[in-house]
């Protein structure tokens, strides 16, 4: 039995985006007999209250977890083992750049849009040292791809851009794309449902992996089953956000808005039944998702009170 999971960043309170993300994430785990894990994102942005914020909105909306929550900043042990195999097997590279510098520098004939330029990639060690003194260096991954192509159950295959991505940040902190992949393995997640505005950094996280996985000398499946599910867009097309007006369980319910009525909605907005969880799992079938965007504009006032 693999695992699930759920991810979010603890940056404030979950809207309606993140629900409906999260309650898929929990209907492809425990449709497949998967354990569910739930695991705080906050190497990059915490926000002193929200971990108690969100899991009160995960258990108000019906769903259970299993094992302790974790958070990434008390997981250092496992990105500082990734990040000393790939030095060692020296895949790793001091980087120096500002944005402005990747911004401006010529890029290489036919290298792909957004790549990095791979200006510090060949640095000699008395050029680093220079360097060195003027500012603190970011870690890169030096790949020997330029492209790498994951399944995804609601996309099919997705080829997307790998550069030599950053893994360790010029502050020390793991980058994400290499903490997500490190916490993924070590916590037996084969399975990763999110946003698809992850899709594109997939490929480079699938990379990693499988890299990780070589160095670990660990047989077996290296990769999660993926599915990106698609967002919710506000009435102007944008992702929805908290400034979009009452988007949370907390100013749902201040409307009026009971948390059942709530999930009901973002149940039928994925073609499921709304009525309960348990008649959603018994449906849940990934074939028939949307695969679009779900539009979100508002409760009509008629559902205000509505049980
Ligand atoms: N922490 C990310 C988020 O809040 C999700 C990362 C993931 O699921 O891999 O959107």
């Amino acid at each position: 039995m693999g695992a699930g999971r759920y991810a979010p960043s603890p940056s404030g309170e979950l809207h309606l985006g993140n629900l409906r993300t999260a309650l898929l994430a929990w209907l492809f785990a425990r449709s497949t007999g998967r354990d569910f894990l739930l695991r705080f994102e906050d190497l990059d942005r915490a926000r002193a209250g929200a971990e108690e914020l969100q899991l009160a909105d995960l258990h108000a909306i019906g769903l259970d977890w299993d094992g302790p929550v974790v958070r990434q900043t008390e997981r250092a042990d496992g990105y500082l083992a990734a990040i000393a195999a790939l030095r060692e097997a020296g895949l790793l590279y001091e980087c120096f750049c500002t944005r402005r510098d990747i911004a401006e520098a010529p890029s290489a004939p036919h290298a792909a849009p957004g790549a990095y330029p791979g200006t510090c990639r060949n640095l000699t060690e008395e050029q680093r040292a220079v360097r060195r003194a003027e500012r603190p260096a970011a870690w890169r991954l030096r790949t020997d791809v330029v492209q790498y192509t994951i399944t995804d159950v609601l996309h099919g295959d997705f080829t997307g851009l790998v550069d030599d991505f950053v893994v360790v940040r010029n502050d020390g902190v793991p980058a994400y794309n290499l903490a997500v992949v490190v916490d993924d393995a070590l916590q037996g997640i084969d399975q990763v449902v999110r946003g698809d505005d992850l899709l594109p950094s997939t490929p480079r996280q699938a990379y990693l992996g499988t890299l990780l996985a070589g160095l670990r000398g660990s047989g077996g499946p290296a990769l999660p089953q993926y599915a990106h599910v698609p967002l919710v867009l506000n009435g102007q097309g944008r992702r929805l956000a908290k400034r979009d007006g009452s988007v949370t369980l907390g100013q749902l319910r201040e409307d009026g808005v009971s948390v059942e009525r709530v999930r009901t909605v973002l149940l039928e907005s994925a073609g499921l039944p709304g009525g309960s969880l348990d008649a959603a799992l018994e449906a849940f079938d990934p074939a028939l998702l949307p695969r679009e965007p779900w539009v979100f504009t508002g409760f009509p006032t008629a559902w205000r009170g509505m049980q």
